[in-house]
């Protein structure tokens, strides 16, 4: 039985690794994302996270055999006007053909780099882009998307997450260990088992990260996560959510509205049903 299918749909409000990570550095950023549903403009960067993202996992569609670089890479294109043609917008972020050629073969790079770190031959992980949520027994709930689980035949449970990201890795580490370790706690919420291994696989520095996580962690880890939601939750009641000035800041989308840069918030349309805690799909390729 797999997670998903262990997981009844509910739509009832949710926390995710990405909005509970901006609830933490800026309460007013995680408004204007999960609350007012703000438009942001994606990145060739962001939009090659996701492309990346889907090409690993319809590699892994393939029979273990086919899945060598060249069929990755044949993937890319198909992937990218599958994507454009949904969302005809994104095909402005490349003015000339030179610029998406450029882009694509960047994303190449990508997947050149995911192949120096693991040969996915020797894999056969038990999902990809995987829809986890477990309920604490204070009642939050957990929601959000796996890259790639491998379970081995001990039982024993890897998490996996591909990181394409332009931002610094040393500002990037820190968000994404909190991310693996949101991922841990659930997991174990609905299995019962600590996973053995989350690891981070950067496919830009060609580097990966493991880290072992551990029960009395994982029980601080939803103690924090209990303590954001309870103040997302006040937060929401009144509307007072505080701008937190960082070097992040640089990385907002929504300075314009931001009182710190002497902006105005839009007025505060309440607390918004349903799911304003969940991912979008670029939060999950960044
Ligand atoms: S600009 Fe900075 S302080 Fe303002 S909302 Fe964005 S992250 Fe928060």
């Amino acid at each position: 039985m797999t997670v998903t299918e262990e997981v009844p749909v509910r739509r009832r409000p949710a926390l995710s690794p990405s909005r509970a990570s901006d609830f933490k550095q800026c309460p007013l950023l995680y408004r204007f994302r999960a609350v007012d549903r703000l438009p942001e403009t994606p990145t060739r960067a962001q939009i090659r996270g996701t492309v990346v993202h889907a090409v690993l996992e319809q590699l892994y569609g393939l029979p273990a055999a086919e899945r060598v670089p060249e069929a990755a890479h044949k993937l890319l294109g198909p992937t990218w006007a599958k994507l454009s043609e949904q969302a005809p917008e994104l095909a402005e972020l490349f003015p000339e053909s030179d610029d998406l050629e450029q882009w694509l073969a960047s994303a190449g790079e990508l997947i050149d780099g995911y192949f120096t770190l693991e040969d996915p031959r020797r894999l056969e992980p038990e999902a990809c882009e995987l829809l986890v949520e477990s309920e604490l027994p204070s009642g939050v709930l957990l929601r959000g998307y796996i890259d790639r689980l491998d379970v081995a035949p001990t039982g024993e449970i890897r998490v996996v997450d591909y990181k394409t990201g332009a931002a610094p890795r040393e500002i990037g580490e820190a968000k994404a260990l909190f991310q693996m370790k949101f991922y841990a706690l659930v997991l174990w919420r609905l299995r019962g088992v600590v996973p053995r291994q989350l690891r981070l696989m950067y496919l830009s520095d060609r580097q990966s990260l493991a880290y072992t996580p551990d029960e009395a962690e994982l029980q601080r880890f939803e103690r924090t996560l209990e303590a954001i939601w309870q103040a997302v939750m006040r937060a929401a009641k009144t509307g007072d959510f505080r701008p937190n000035k960082s070097r992040l800041c640089d990385y907002c989308d929504h300075k314009a509205f931001c009182p710190a840069f002497g902006g105005t918030p839009p007025e505060y349309p309440g607390w918004p049903e349903p799911d304003p805690g969940v991912e979008t799909a670029l939060d999950r390729a960044d």
